[in-house]
């Protein structure tokens, strides 16, 4: 059991009740997530889960170290480990939230972690890696691979390193496909 979402700081979770009935499409777009802690397919909105940590600075709740990771009950490593693949434990001096990935996703997922990116409620690079990451059709799947591809000539970087073009990002997904 994740025993951290209550604590003495306020979480930024909007519970947006029964959002997870409409996201079928979602998952035509990006087939699935990897996790940050073991590195294999969440492959279903109800088997992911956000995490990060808020703090209190000057006052002002913020939060660092946003995370897509399996939920425990999807965890491969579930049997070796009580936190599954959760990253934070209760030993963090900040403050632990979570919520379900199916939160992030969809036109609201997206307004939410633009009003995330807005509020500066959590850092820009870590909020538009996840903007990238859930709402960038293909960029889930190829963004391990953008060097590699980029050194083999797969395609030409741009000088904006970190955003690419629908074509950089189709031409990657090609070249994955050709190595497996
Ligand atoms: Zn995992």
């Amino acid at each position: 059991m994740h025993q951290l979402i209550v604590n003495k700081f306020a979480c930024f979770i909007y519970h947006i009740q029964n959002q997870s009935k409409g996201l079928r499409q979602d998952m035509d777009i990006s087939q699935g997530w990897i996790c940050d802690t073991c590195g294999t397919l969440i492959d279903s909105p109800s088997d992911g889960r956000m995490e990060w940590l808020e703090y209190k600075s000057g006052g002002i709740l913020k939060g660092r170290g946003l995370r897509l990771v399996h939920h425990l009950s999807a965890s491969p490593l579930k049997a070796s480990s009580t936190l599954g693949c959760y990253s934070y434990t209760e030993t963090y001096a900040s403050g632990l939230c979570d919520a379900e990935l199916s939160e992030f996703l969809g036109d609201d997922g997206l307004m939410l972690l633009l009003s995330k990116l807005a509020n500066d409620q959590l850092p820009q690079d870590e909020v538009i890696e996840m903007i990238k990451r859930l709402h960038v059709s293909g960029y889930e799947k190829a963004r391990l691979h953008f060097d590699a591809a980029a050194s083999a000539d797969v395609f030409e970087p741009s000088a904006d390193k970190g955003y690419y073009s629908r074509q950089d990002i189709e031409a990657v997904l090609e070249f994955i496909k050709s190595r497996d």
